[in-house]
């Protein structure tokens, strides 16, 4: 069988030799925990805790807000210093729990989940506040629970890890394969007639054969080699690759009989049903070609970003550019003075910054950007009604298919911002759609 793919997309230099021979180690933060009470999408959690408590590693520090939120651990031992706004990746200042860290790592006793029924595991992942670790934060226990449960019938675990540089996925798939494999099996607990799908780029060849070979005897695991290209690993184009089923905007995984989730969101489960951990440390990834010695850490949640260039050897040139996540979709740093939360995957730290280097220039009609177009879409035409406000238009045109996945930029040899305006029509033309309703 050729491999699994989609259409459009395109091949971005994968920079992992950096980091993909780089065991995990576990990295124990110096400074205070900063931990950012909206951490996932949906309503921001409330902080059970005040200035002056101390707190436990795996203690509830913030309740989740709604049905759609998640509750917030600490990960180390200390005493709460303040509750007050501090900055985030995403540039916007939101209200933190500041905990100093005391050192010990005194940790409260986890209860594995005994009672194995839909209820208590759907509850336990609730619990313990995981959300997408690939990068979306969306509650995983919302994910589990769909409106027509028996129609699922494809668990995919999105081990694609297609932006470039980013290690920490395939780290966890060559070191603890075996936490993957029981948390994909708990979530197919919970859908008796689906099967388990593990997709992993070609790229990873030792990721597929490990993974190939132990699940050997597991009857309702298969994992499926796709075709290495970007973004291969967005939710849309994997589902595609996988099932030949196509969604749109208006459409969750669950419409086409799919849960997606990556390899960090089963391991946190598997922790979360077999030993009663919460979420409060995952695995990241800190490269670059500024960063002396690349590497994948283990890092508590609330660990400042600066710390993290510190645990890599620090920085061996300037870097003009610190990007949070991949570089094709992540967000670009002004400071390195903002916590690692839930979904922060990478550290990239670049010493050129060829986007920046480029002005922009008139469009060349050169078509390109609508070949790479994973989504079917003209960017070229598209950017341009965004960029003149007609939202209207924009979404008529099927704007709100963009996946901002960042290929049209990358591609355009006019160096043009099309992510940058479809990422504006898209955001105004749903709010657009909202009014209406
Ligand atoms: S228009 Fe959107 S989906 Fe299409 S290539 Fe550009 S960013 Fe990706
Ligand atoms: S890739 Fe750039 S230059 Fe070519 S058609 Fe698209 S916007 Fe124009």
């Amino acid at each position: 069988m050729g491999l699994l793919t989609f259409k459009g997309g395109l091949h971005p230099y994968d920079g992992k030799e950096l980091s993909k021979d780089k065991p995990i180690t576990e990295y124990l933060p110096q400074g205070e925990l900063v931990y950012p009470l909206s951490q996932h999408i949906g309503a921001p959690a409330v902080a059970c805790v005040k200035k002056g408590d101390r707190v436990l590693v795996g203690q509830k520090i913030a309740e989740a807000g709604g049905f759609v939120s998640a509750n917030i651990y600490s990960s180390v031992s200390g005493t709460v210093k303040k509750i007050e706004p501090r900055m985030t990746v995403s540039g916007n200042k939101v209200n933190s729990i500041i905990v100093e860290n005391d050192g010990e790592y005194e940790t409260v006793s986890f209860q594995p989940v005994t009672e194995k029924t839909n209820e208590a595991i759907i509850n336990a992942v609730k619990e313990a506040g995981i959300v997408g670790l690939g990068g979306a934060g969306f509650p995983t226990h919302v994910k589990l629970s769909p409106k027509e449960p028996e129609k699922i019938d494809t668990i995919i675990i999105n081990a694609a890890e297609c932006e470039p540089y980013i290690t920490a996925d395939y780290r966890c798939m060559m070191e603890i394969p075996e936490q993957l494999i029981s948390g994909l099996n708990i979530m197919l607990s919970l859908f008796p007639k689906a099967k388990g799908v593990i997709g992993i780029e070609d790229n990873k060849p030792e990721a597929i054969a490990k993974l190939t070979e132990m699940c050997k005897n597991e009857s309702r695991i298969e994992v499926a080699a796709l075709k290495t290209k970007y973004p291969q690993g967005a939710e849309r184009s994997l589902i595609f690759a996988v099932t030949g089923r196509a969604i749109n905007s208006s459409m969750l995984p669950a419409d086409a009989g799919c849960i997606v989730d990556n390899v960090a969101t089963a391991i946190a489960i598997h922790e979360a049903i077999t030993l009663g951990k919460p979420l409060f440390e995952r695995v990241v990834t800190v490269t670059g070609d500024a960063i002396k010695n690349p590497g994948n850490f283990k890092v508590k949640n609330g660990t400042n970003a600066a710390e993290l260039v510190e645990a890599a050897g620090g920085f061996k040139s300037q870097p003009e550019k610190v990007i949070s996540g991949g570089p094709m979709m992540g967000m670009a740093l002004s400071t390195l003075d903002v916590p690692c939360a839930k979904t922060f995957s990478s550290l990239l730290c670049f010493t050129k910054d060829e986007v920046a280097a480029c002005e922009p220039s008139n469009c060349i009609r050169c078509g390109r950007c609508i070949s790479v177009c994973p989504a079917g879409l003209m960017p070229t035409k598209l950017s341009e009604i965004a960029d003149h406000g007609d939202f209207a238009l924009f979404d008529e045109l099927n704007g709100c298919e963009c996946v901002e996945c960042g290929c049209c930029s990358y591609i355009c040899p006019a160096k043009r911002r099309l992510t940058q305006s479809m990422k504006t029509g898209r955001r105004e033309a749903m709010a657009l759609r909202r009014k209406k309703k």
